[in-house]
């Protein structure tokens, strides 16, 4: 039972490539969660999307077609299309992450060692740490000082700005590295961004003047100190755009497609979304990669709130009426799924892998060692989904991430599911996961779009 591959459905493959084309700037420009947030709140508020606090402050009632959006401290966020069923028959829910695998700056970064000036890390997510050296590297966070003054950083990916990066041993003398373990290779704390190296000219016998030379171009250029990093959250993440992949330019590499690479087809099929019957919601979270934990993850009370903040501005204060529309809610849970490499066949069982150019890919069921972590989806759901997405002739494939016994892995699809929706796992199939540079295909991405907006749009 093999599924097609979505190329060949394309007499004109134009609007996927401009989609591509307008993902692949997107990507580039959004390297952390909070550059996420900043450029869909954006692009929500310019399509007439209003701010759910806004709304509140003015006692304002909602109503069918109304657009409305709601950001979380600035790294989660939420948007609405108000339906013309009540809330209480439920919502149609695209949810995904926009966190992805890094370096973190640590909280006392800044150190100095035989006259080079360095930037001590802890890496955020599931990496592979040997994959995160020699490679040109960017600066991406906030800096907050203690008056509240928020110093944007974003350096390493203009054009003409310098890059950063993490030394590797040379081949020369590495034939005991060469031994090591991949876990051993390179380990956490052999992750230090080298950031400078010219010592700073000064009269007195003082000591690390390489470091003092950065601090003083920090202070130059962002007016910050170094006890500001206390209260910083930088990113260390890889410089340079995203890129189109192949001759036939039908893929894209890019840094972070997990899980932008979902969140971008969510976020603009509920723009183009409209008279919609459900509710509809886009729903993108942080610290996917790190378990779905604290204010800003799936965990959150953050949604729910929302929700029951709308269901009192649609006249229903009642605590039995949020149940009710998070109970009869549907969502499709969307995360990357690891794509078939002909270079690693041993790790798939190949009836039920994803492959790239077969469209969206659904996995009933993730986790690890017999299902563990996993949201398990009805099949009448599935039945559901698979009559939406032929009906609209979307392309899509099944796929569990790899052989039963390989690994596994979890995304936040239990957490809706623990609000006793109706949940499946859904995505983009990804070549590299968790690599500085991942891999997904155009056309993939473009069916990702379409069954999103099968999905806002169908009935019952
Ligand atoms: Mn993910
Ligand atoms: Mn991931």
């Amino acid at each position: 039972m093999e599924r097609a591959n979505a190329w060949k459905k394309y007499e004109d493959t134009k609007e996927v490539y401009d989609f591509a084309e307008d993902y692949r700037r997107f990507l580039s420009q959004c390297k952390t969660e909070r550059e996420c947030v900043a450029y869909f709140a954006e692009k929500a508020a310019q399509a007439g999307f209003q701010e759910l606090d806004a709304l509140i402050a003015e006692g304002r009632t909602i109503s069918a077609g109304d657009r409305i959006y709601a950001v979380n401290k600035k790294k989660e966020m939420v948007c609405f299309i108000i339906g013309s069923r009540p809330l209480s028959d439920g919502m149609r829910i695209l949810g995904a992450h926009i966190d992805s695998p890094r370096l973190d700056l640590k909280q006392n970064p800044l150190y100095e060692d035989t006259e080079l000036a360095l930037l001590d890390t802890h890496y955020y997510g599931g990496v592979k740490k040997y994959q995160w050296v020699a490679l040109p590297l960017a600066l991406h966070g906030v800096v907050v000082k203690k008056d509240g003054t928020v110093v944007n950083v974003n350096v390493g990916d203009k054009p003409g700005d310098p890059v950063f990066g993490v030394s590797d041993l040379l081949i020369h003398l590495a034939s005991e590295q060469m031994d090591k373990k991949a876990t051993k290779v390179i380990e956490g704390e052999d992750l230090n961004v080298l950031i400078g190296s010219i010592p700073v000219e000064t009269t007195e016998e003082e000591k690390e003047t390489v470091k003092k030379n950065i601090l003083d171009i920090l202070l130059k250029e962002y007016d910050i100190e170094e006890e500001d990093f206390l209260s910083a959250e930088i990113e260390v993440v890889p410089a340079g755009e995203a890129r189109d992949y192949g001759f036939d330019r039908s893929m894209i590499m890019g840094y972070g497609h997990d899980d932008r690479v979902c969140a971008y087809p969510s976020f603009m099929a509920m723009l183009a979304a409209k008279d919609v019957e459900y509710t509809s919601v886009c729903l993108l979270v942080d610290k996917e990669e790190i378990g779905s934990v604290g204010a800003t993850g799936m965990e959150s009370r953050f949604f729910e709130n929302t929700v029951a903040e709308l269901c009192a501005l649609s006249g229903n204060e009642s605590s039995l009426f949020l149940r009710h529309a998070l109970t009869n809610s549907r969502v499709l849970s969307s995360d990357v799924s690891a794509a078939f490499d002909p270079n690693y066949p041993s790790v798939m069982e190949k009836k039920n892998a994803a492959y790239f150019g077969r469209g969206v890919v659904f996995n009933k069921y993730t986790g690890s060692r017999g299902k563990s972590g996993s949201n398990d989806a009805g099949a009448e759901y599935v039945g559901w989904i698979r009559r939406i997405l032929d009906e609209r002739g979307v392309n899509f494939q099944t796929a569990e991430l790899g052989k039963v016994d390989a690994g596994g892995g979890g995304t936040i699809a239990y957490i809706l599911g623990n609000m006793n929706m109706q949940v499946i796992d859904s995505g983009v199939a990804v070549l590299n996961m968790h690599a500085p540079w991942e891999i997904i295909s155009k056309v993939d991405l473009y069916e990702a779009y379409l069954c999103y907006a099968a999905f806002l749009e169908a009935e019952e």
